[in-house]
């Protein structure tokens, strides 16, 4: 049977930003401002404390990327507590913590969450309506992984 999860009308939007990328997505949080505040937000460390002081709104705060939080983020996204991912990654520069943000985007695509990792995505998807509405959101059938898992 198919399995589904809603994305409410209030979406709990997780944001991260490289160092290189962090003012991009200041600047995109600030113009968005409006947007924005139909929504929840939460954020690794530094990236949170930013938005905070730009915003003047507060943010749910995980631990800094490098120090586990963006695995906090995926493991949010597995819980089904996290309904949008925007993640400015840095392309041009190895981060400590790559393996994390390969397993970041891994579950973000494993769960079928709506994710922008530039500036031209994450405008397409604050403005689509579905934004602003109830989704239902698919899950893929993992059952023949688990089975195999159990053999
Ligand atoms: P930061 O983490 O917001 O704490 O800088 C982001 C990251 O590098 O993943």
């Amino acid at each position: 049977m198919e399995q589904t999860r809603i994305l409410g009308a209030r979406k709990r939007i997780a944001l991260v930003a490289h160092d290189n990328k962090k003012k991009e997505l200041i600047d995109w949080v600030v113009y968005n401002k409006t947007a924005l505040s139909r929504h929840e937000l939460l954020a690794t460390g530094t990236t949170g404390r930013l938005i905070e002081e730009a915003l003047d709104r507060s943010v749910k705060k995980l631990l800094s990327g490098p120090l586990g939080g963006d695995q906090q983020i995926g493991a949010l996204i597995a819980e089904g507590q996290v309904d949008v991912l925007v993640f400015f990654w840095d392309p041009m520069e190895a981060q400590p913590h790559d393996p994390d943000i390969k397993a970041l985007l891994r579950l973000a695509v494993t769960w079928n969450i709506p994710f922008a990792c530039d500036r031209a995505t994450a405008d397409f998807l604050l403005t689509s309506p579905l934004m602003h509405e109830a989704y239902t959101c698919s899950i893929p059938d993992y059952s023949t992984y688990i089975k195999r898992e159990m053999k």
